[in-house]
């Protein structure tokens, strides 16, 4: 539970998630199973987001989870006040920029040795303010594209000159076989939809093409955390492990080339191609 001063502030952000428009979850995005067993009933800010784990793959997900249109209106406007006001520091447009840069360079070290060419057309899902791909494109050729649901990191990302679209992946169009290079930098766990997601990225992704993502590995935090509610929240529906993770991309269409921890620890990452039989 947050505490006092937390409290507070988060109260202050003024976000009533009580009256957002919800849906429930009842089905396992990763394996299909209906069988799943109650986690907690509020997040890390409090809020009444009920979780639970299925009982068959073990991922552990919200079973209530805001429609897209509020989610929409969630990173527009609520997501990063409300980080904020959670860590009682300014996390904003501005702020993050300089994580992102730190974020790049290690990205950069993790995919040289497969993108010893060039990025190609290379699609950024949940770019953000665009300084990762910017980073990218100093060290790397390539043309990108951002797409991205918050509309003053997306209007950061323009003024680097990127291409922007500020949308959700779940509900853009993407054309088949269109990218050379797919990232999906801390933005599994955002995502409404996984498996809908991984399938439009491989439907995008041309035959030879690499996936880089992230995820925020469940089992470290669990291992530091006390209580589970520490580490949910309303903007993770997903709470991924590195077997959830290779799940995933097994059962829509990739192979990891290969995977490695971050610097801090708990986030990790894999880069993907598609599997041999799919190409
Ligand atoms: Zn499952």
């Amino acid at each position: 539970m947050p505490h006092n001063g937390r409290n507070s502030r988060i109260s202050r952000v003024d976000f009533d998630y009580d009256v957002q428009p919800t849906t429930d979850v009842i089905v396992c995005n990763l394996c299909g199973s209906g069988d799943s067993a109650h986690v907690a009933s509020l997040d890390r800010y409090g809020y009444a987001a009920p979780s639970r784990k299925c009982g068959d793959c073990g991922l552990i997900f919200l079973s209530r989870v805001m429609t897209l249109p509020a989610y929409q209106k969630f990173y527009d406007c609520v997501y990063r006040p409300l980080v904020s006001a959670y860590h009682g520091r300014t996390i904003d447009a501005q702020t993050i920029q300089r994580e992102q840069a730190d974020y790049a360079q290690q990205l950069r070290s993790f995919v040289w040795p497969e993108l010893d060419k060039d990025l190609g057309r290379f699609l950024d899902i949940g770019g953000s303010t665009g300084v990762v791909a910017a980073t990218l494109l100093k060290h790397f050729s390539g043309q990108a594209t951002l797409l991205d649901p918050a509309g003053a990191e997306v209007a950061v990302a323009r003024s680097y000159g990127l291409a922007v679209r500020q949308e959700f992946l779940e509900t853009a169009a993407l054309e088949k076989e269109t990218y050379d290079t797919v990232l999906l930098c801390q933005t599994i766990d955002h995502l409404l939809d996984i498996r809908l997601s991984l399938e439009k990225i491989h439907h995008t992704l041309r035959s030879d093409g690499l996936l880089y993502l992230d995820i925020v590995d469940t089992d470290v935090l669990l291992h530091a955390a006390p209580d589970i509610e520490d580490i949910l929240k309303i903007d993770h529906p997903f709470y991924l492990t590195d077997s959830t993770m290779r799940r995933y991309l097994e059962a829509t269409g990739f192979q990891v080339i290969k995977s490695n921890t971050l610097d801090d620890g708990f986030h990790v990452a894999y880069l993907a191609g598609k599997a041999a039989n799919e190409q």
